[in-house]
């Protein structure tokens, strides 16, 4: 097969990295790639947005399967671009992405599905919703209600937080049109898991569970980021719970995708809050997490490849994925001052002897290489550090051992991931 992989971050590179494992690929493009993905594939100049570009080189090069990475190229139409020129791309349509373009549309299948999620409502103008605020109190959530890079959502501990999360969004436009309506929901309480699916329309096939840090700083706190590690399996979220969430949030989400007239294939990726009253939806994604991306990957036994073929061709019914009895922990590290303003062009050394350390993968995100050959920093989140053991600790232990190769003077990651899951939750850093 000859494959294309759209985007340029850790998650892309474990997509390739995964896909050039498998035994029926031919070719493997990734556009526009980074420095870990032109180990495994042959990265392309092109944008992930740049859709006659892409459209284009996959009909030239006669590429028989398109996997994007990111949210954007799926909300923007890469799937229908793509198909309309006879190429199979396993994402969404622009019309079931939707689902993570659209907190209002997330919803509303939520309702329609009869999916256990927080109650919520939607408001057009600012006055309405201070008004609803003054009178449902805090705690409350606040949320841009278009795609605002995970960034969008307040979490307000006081009715003042509320308010002024409000103003921001609809009167200050922080988030651009996204922030044109807003939708404000019942606060949930418990703990995180993010749920991974491959769909194919009607039927849906694990992929996983995982959960990620998505705060900036050890012990969860400071600014929220896309995320700065992640960890899997879930103690608190065990196979059974993991299951009757996938029968009674993903497949009824398929069913009301299709019912619409707008079924879904590709990665669906359900963030649960596991509350006393059991899992419900936060929210849906419509491509895999990253970190955790990275994560399930390195977990995954099976070809991946077929498995997304298989979606695309709606032939996942009976299809089993299977996967290594293994823990595995993924430590990002960034870049000095991610989230706000993270310093570019820092040289990373050590890379190979961190890799070498044995179960271990490091994922480029946010890096380029120079004319010498240098690795430098050119983004937030700039490497994924994962690695896999036979129990959490130990994968933990070898990412951190990993962490503590690599030459970055100004680089950070948060030191204790996966504390939630061990013995002590110990949020003390690991010695190094
Ligand atoms: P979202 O973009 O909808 O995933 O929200 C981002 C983050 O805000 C989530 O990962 C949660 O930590 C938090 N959050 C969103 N909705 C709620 C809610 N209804 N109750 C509590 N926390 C929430």
């Amino acid at each position: 097969m000859r494959v294309l992989v759209i985007g340029s971050g850790g998650r892309e590179h474990a997509l390739c990295w995964a896909i050039a494992a498998s035994p029926l690929l031919a070719k493997l493009w990734c556009a526009p790639g980074n420095p870990g993905t032109a180990a495994v594939a042959e990265n392309l100049p092109i944008g992930e947005m740049d859709f006659a570009a892409l459209v284009g080189f996959a009909v030239a090069n006669k590429v028989d399967l398109v996997v994007p990475g990111p949210e954007a190229p799926l909300v923007g139409g890469i799937t229908d671009a793509m198909e309309a020129a006879g190429i199979a791309c396993c994402g969404p349509s622009m019309a079931a992405a939707q689902l993570e373009g659209s907190k209002t549309f997330t919803k509303e299948i939520a309702d329609a599905a009869g999916i256990p999620t927080a109650k919520w409502e939607r408001f057009e103008d600012a006055e309405s919703a201070r008004e609803f605020v003054r009178r449902r109190g805090a705690p409350i959530v606040v949320k841009a209600d278009g795609l605002a890079a995970g960034k969008g959502v307040v979490v307000a501990a006081t009715e003042d937080e509320a308010l002024t999360a409000i103003d921001s969004i609809m009167e200050g436009l922080a988030f651009g049109e996204a922030g044109a309506a807003v939708v404000i929901e019942e606060c949930l309480v418990g703990e995180e898991v993010s749920l991974f699916a491959l769909c194919d329309g009607t039927s849906a096939v694990l992929l996983g569970s995982a959960q990620d840090h998505k705060r900036v700083g050890d012990g969860d706190i400071g600014p929220n980021t896309g995320g700065m590690g992640a960890f899997a399996p879930v103690p608190s979220f065990p196979a059974a719970v993991e299951q009757a969430a996938l029968d009674r949030i993903i497949r009824p989400a398929l069913v009301a995708m299709a019912a619409r007239g707008t079924p879904f294939r590709g990665v669906l990726y359900a963030g649960l809050m596991l509350t006393e009253d059991g899992p419900k939806l936060i929210e849906f994604n419509v491509r895999f997490g990253d970190p955790e991306c990275q994560i399930l990957l390195l977990r995954l036994r099976s070809d991946l490849l077929p498995a997304l073929q298989a979606a695309c061709d709606g032939e996942l019914e009976n299809f089993a994925l299977r996967w290594f009895d293994t823990a595995a922990v993924a430590v990002v590290m960034a870049a000095s001052g991610y989230p706000e303003a993270p310093q570019r062009g820092g040289e990373i050394k050590g890379l190979e002897r961190a890799a070498a350390v044995p179960d271990v993968q490091v994922f480029h995100a946010g890096t380029e290489q120079d004319a010498e050959g240098r690795i430098r920093a050119i983004g937030g989140r700039v490497l994924t550090v994962c690695a896999t053991a036979a129990t959490l600790q130990q994968a933990r232990d070898r990412a951190y051992a990993a962490v503590d190769l690599i030459d970055w003077p100004t680089g950070f990651c948060r030191r204790d991931v996966g504390w939630r899951a061990l013995p002590n939750r110990a949020k003390a850093p690991p010695p190094r």
